[in-house]
This record gives C-alpha cells, structure tokens and sequence, in this order.
C-alpha cells in the first residue's frame, strides 16, 4: 500500500511560508449561516496568519449554478466584511477563479490521467447503478462503485460506444491507503467503501466532477490549506489520491463542524429564512452575525456585536470547539437584539 498522508501535514513541519486559503462558494444558491461559519473560520484562519486569501467560484454543475447566485454571494461577504485578496471580481497571477472558464484545463490533467492508465470509461448508468444497489447482496457492495466496468476488454468498450453508450470516467483507486490528518479531528482513516470507491471524474455528459476539479484548482492556484465544512470530510482521501497521482503536495485540511437548526437539521440551501440576505431585509447587522457566530466559536464570552478583523490576530483554528452548532430557535430575534 501506498501511504498518501501528506508527511508535512502530519507531522506539523515543513509549514509554507505563505499560507493561502480559499473561499469555494458553489453558486447554487444564497449564502446561509452555515456558509457564514464555516467562511468565516477559513477567513480567520488565513488572515490570523497574514495569508493570502483566493475567491473561487465553484460554477461546475450547469445545471443549478446561476449568475445572481454568484453576485448575491459575492454581496453578502462583502457585507460581513470577509474580503478576498484574489478572485474573480479583482484577478490574480492564478485566474480565471472561475471553474466554468477553467474547462480546458481539466480537460488537459484528465488526458494526463488517462495516459497514466489512472481513469477508465464507466457504461453504467444511474439505473443500472440504483439497482444494484437495491439488489438482495447490496451490502457487499456497500454504496460503493462495484467497479464492474475496470476490466472491460477494449472491444468491449467499443461494443459499448457503438450501442450510443455515453461513458462517464472514473478514477481507478487502487489500494493506495486512505488516511489524512485533519488539523481539528486529528488522524483520519476511511474505507474506499466508506469514500465510494473508484469515483467519475468526468460525468458521462460531460460535465467534470468536483473532486477532479477543486484538486486541479487548489494546485494550480497554489493554496495551502484548506478550511470547509465537515460535509466534505469523506470527500478528502479522493482528493489526497488526486494530489498524489498528479506528484503534487496536498494542502493542509482542517473540517470544520456544521450549523444545525433547533430541530437538528443541517442548514442547507432550501432553509430560505437562514439566509444573510433575509436576515440583512429583517434588520439584522453583519456584526450581530460575526458576533454571533465568534461567540460560539469560543472568540469571545458573548455574543457581543463584532467585526472580524477584531479576532484576526488571536484566532487559532485548533481552540475551536469540535462540536455541532445548534441554533437557538428564535436565532433570528438573537441577532436582530444585537
Ligand atoms: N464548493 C463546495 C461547496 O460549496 C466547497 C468545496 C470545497 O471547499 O472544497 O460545497
């Protein structure tokens, strides 16, 4: 087995001189309080360091990112007051910050991959796949991609092709080991299982999968660690392997914990009446939000009204508590008292 750890990441060495950070809003929909947590922390975490700070616009799904998402995103940090030093509003040495301009580019490490006998064609469609999994020895497979198309033979391929089968292209896993150390939940060890297994890095009607896509970016706009939510934590050793295949450092990665409703629920992008855009037409101040939220990242004793530069140079990321955040039920009148 190949270990992908990162050496520098686990042992805490090697730290770059400059860190870069980045703010990778999808443009799927309006910035939430959620969002608010988890930018602001990745926001302290470079600034606290004197960092430079990237805005990337994660546009790769056609299907729902939309131009007023991209503004409204871009409005609502700014009015909390997390800038950004580059991006797709003021540029940079690494632009486009843009993934739906970047497409060549993924296209080029894809063909890389190919050539290195990392990716091959996947026929099966979402169908074929659901059934599977709903087939009596389901769990043998786990949720994962049984890979049923790695050892097809080329004509087989071509059998394929000929029928007018489009095929996505999915990323061979190998048994290359799975840990990374994440700076807030320590040494992290997950099963292909658990990850999916061989995963598309290209859809089978074109569209580049996330995975592949955040890797090439990163790289390319050479960050050096990142701050996300913990949604994405099993997301992680596919990217470390993308990192590893491609002979390229991995970033650092701390993830970061979510915000919950009172009821439990995540917030998410259908929880209209959590969104800063809402909250800002209901009177609410960015400072009552940065207050709010640096308070239950332990920043300060209450909830006091805040910038967040007041926290920019005593911040560790490492001090914030590894526990969900859990709204109060009447949070919008907590904010709007503040
Ligand atoms: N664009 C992703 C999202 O909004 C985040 C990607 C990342 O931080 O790696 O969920």
């Amino acid at each position: 087995m190949t270990n992908i750890v990162p050496e520098s990441a686990r042992i805490g060495l090697l730290q770059p001189a400059s860190v870069r950070g980045r703010l990778a809003p999808s443009p799927t929909g309006y910035m939430h309080l959620g969002n608010a947590w988890s930018f602001l922390l990745c926001w302290l975490s470079v600034r606290s360091k004197g960092g430079t700070l990237v805005l990337r616009m994660e546009d790769i799904d056609p299907d729902r990112s939309r131009p007023e998402y991209v503004d409204g995103i871009m409005r609502d940090l700014e009015w909390l007051g997390l800038n950004w030093d580059e991006g797709p509003d003021v540029g940079g040495p690494y632009g486009p910050y843009v993934q739906s301009q970047r497409y060549d580019r993924y296209e080029e490490v894809i063909r890389q991959l190919q050539e290195q006998g990392h990716v091959y064609p996947c026929f099966c469609t979402r169908k074929e796949l659901r059934a599977l999994a709903s087939a009596p020895h389901a769990e043998d497979y786990g949720a994962a991609y049984p890979g049923l198309c790695l050892n097809l033979t080329q004509a087989e391929r071509e059998e394929r092709t000929a029928q007018g089968r489009n095929a996505a292209l999915r990323l061979h896993c190998g048994d290359h080991s799975l840990g990374f150390h994440d700076l807030l939940r320590g040494d992290i060890c997950l099963t292909w299982e658990e990850c999916g297994g061989d995963f598309a890095v290209r859809r089978s009607d074109g569209v580049f999968a996330y995975q592949l896509a955040v890797v090439i970016d990163d790289a390319d706009q050479h960050i050096t660690q990142i701050v996300r939510g913990d949604d994405i934590l099993h997301c992680t050793p596919r990217q470390v392997l993308i990192y590893h295949l491609l002979g390229k450092p991995a970033p650092s990665y701390a993830h970061v914990p979510l915000v919950f409703d009172h009821e439990g629920e995540r917030l998410a992008k259908r929880h209209h009446h959590f969104e800063l855009r809402m909250l800002r037409e209901a009177g609410v101040r960015p400072e009552a939000v940065v207050g709010y939220l640096a308070f239950r990242a332990g920043l300060q004793p209450e909830p006091a009204p805040a910038r967040p530069e007041a926290f920019s140079h005593s911040f560790m990321l490492e001090k914030v508590p590894p526990v969900r955040v859990v709204l109060e039920q009447d949070i919008i009148n907590v904010l709007s008292s503040l």
